[in-house]
């Protein structure tokens, strides 16, 4: 695609307020791409003001004519599936195959869901002699991170305009131009002026004045842990609602009685998928210590198959790279044995890590606790389910994570003893409309289906 020069602000592409330009690269082969405005404080302020005028009109339109908007969202972006995969490959680097099936094809489901759920979502509901609507919360800010770039933005933007809300969306610096197409798709779509908006920019610019803004009703973020905190710091401060998606250490229980080298492969695919960047990414996995060495030496030769520059991508950045390879000189300084890849560069270009398999990793070890947002997997042995559990939610994350029993039932059992917002029980697949989010530092809040959508909504009541 050729990026924008300008903003999409009010139903128009218009100039950024400064000269100052963000360069994406291609993390394959570190060649710049394209440039998209730096956006400004001014430049956050005309895009909640072209919100906040849009609000009322939109807030008052019936559900029928937003799911109307919406499937033309779909169906724009549907239009534009191969452009997106393509422009995602660029600036992520994430491989073809995985962008079309997974950075284009599920934004566009969940975009279509909403369509979907609008045509049966209850607005309003009685509740003994009082009516109960739901009404949207107003101007919502939306910051999103870069590893499912277009994802984010629709588990965001979509359902706050089912809901009635007005959006003004602050995209990652890293993938900035997958937004500017979700933009040119809304606009096709024919939403009304002010209605969607998207300033790109600097987190600690753009992004906190978008957070710090008067015009704000609501401040949805998806990212790391530590900016999440300051969000919600600020967001509270002013008493309007945050929802966080943040980090994850997600665990992999893999129970006795399970069938070890399925829960193994699963699980090793898991982590390696997206090169690593996926915050819910099973990137503990928790073995009997009986099966222990059995699970590390098939995890060793699972994770041999993922070449770098063939079935793995890079990271999306230098920094990325040097931040996992960081963790994985710690783990070896720790003590944990590498069975599987290791820090040294695997290609001379491109942001590449090794796919890294570490054993002999203990609880409280700095690769066990802390999210590396890399493809390391780290494997742990457990003595008894109760040394299990323990381990499995010994960490202050809580997003998701897995269990592999025999049976359902003993999974299932497991499962609802983990501090986790969704566990995949003997390999489940995602679902677009299960509730998404976490326990504990994970985050607060839920994103898809319709739980996603009532984030959104205030409830008021009236009684008769
Ligand atoms: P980040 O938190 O630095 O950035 C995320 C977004 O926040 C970007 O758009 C960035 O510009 C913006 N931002 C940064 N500083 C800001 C500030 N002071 N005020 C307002 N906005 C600011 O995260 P990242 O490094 O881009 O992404 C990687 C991290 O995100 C991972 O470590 C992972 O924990 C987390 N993540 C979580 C989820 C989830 O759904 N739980 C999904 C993806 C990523």
């Amino acid at each position: 695609m050729k990026p924008h020069d300008g903003m999409y602000i009010d139903r128009a592409w218009r100039p950024a307020t400064t000269p100052d330009r963000i360069e994406v690269v291609n993390p394959a082969d570190e060649q710049p791409i394209g440039t998209v405005p730096a956006g400004a404080r001014e430049d956050v302020d005309a895009a909640v003001h072209a919100a906040r005028a849009a609000f009322p009109g939109w807030a008052a339109t019936a559900p029928a004519e937003r799911a109307a908007r919406i499937a033309g969202l779909r169906d724009a972006l549907a239009a534009r599936r191969d452009e997106i995969a393509e422009t995602v490959t660029a600036e992520l680097g994430a491989p073809l195959p995985f962008s079309q099936a997974v950075h284009a094809d599920l934004p566009i489901t969940v975009a279509g869901s909403y369509a979907d759920l609008l045509g049966t979502y209850a607005f309003e509901e009685k509740v003994g002699n009082s009516t109960v609507y739901l009404e949207p919360v107003g101007v919502v800010g939306a910051i999103t991170p870069w590893n499912y770039p277009l994802h984010q933005i629709v588990a965001k933007a979509v359902p706050a305009l089912a809901a009635g809300c007005t959006v003004v969306l602050k995209p990652a610096e890293d993938t900035p131009l997958v937004a500017q197409l979700f933009a040119e798709a809304v606009h096709e779509a024919g939403f009304p002026p002010g209605v969607f908006n998207l300033v790109t920019g600097l987190g600690p610019v753009a992004g906190q004045a978008l957070v710090e803004h008067p015009g704000i009703d609501m401040l949805s973020f998806t990212g790391s842990t530590a900016v999440g905190r300051l969000i919600a710091a600020t967001v509270g401060a002013a008493v309007k609602r945050v929802a966080l998606e943040l980090g994850g250490k997600s665990a992999n229980v893999i129970l006795p009685s399970a069938d070890l080298g399925r829960a193994v492969n699963v699980g090793v695919a898991n982590v390696m998928s997206n090169s690593g960047q996926t915050c819910s990414a099973w990137t503990r996995m928790l073995v009997h210590q009986d099966q222990y060495e059995e699970a590390v030496a098939l995890a060793a030769t699972a994770a041999a198959k993922y070449v770098p520059g063939e079935r793995v991508g890079p990271l999306v950045s230098a920094k990325q790279r040097e931040r996992v390879r960081g963790y994985i000189e710690q783990g070896v300084k720790e003590g944990a044995r590498i069975v599987a890849g290791g820090a040294e560069a695997p290609l001379d270009q491109g942001y590449y890590v090794s796919p890294t398999v570490f054993a002999d990793v203990t609880p409280h070890m700095t690769i066990a606790q802390e999210e590396i947002f890399g493809p390391v997997l780290s494997i742990l042995p457990y003595e008894d389910e109760a040394d299990a559990l323990r381990i499995a939610n010994g960490t202050v994350y809580g997003l998701a994570g897995a269990v592999w029993a025999g049976d359902t039932d003993e999974a299932v059992a497991f499962a609802r003893r983990m501090d986790t917002g969704q566990v995949d029980i003997n390999g489940g697949r995602f679902n677009p409309l299960a509730p998404f989010g976490g326990y504990k530092q994970s985050g607060v809040g839920r994103e898809l289906g319709a739980h996603g959508l009532a984030e959104y909504l205030h409830t008021k009541s009236l009684q008769f």
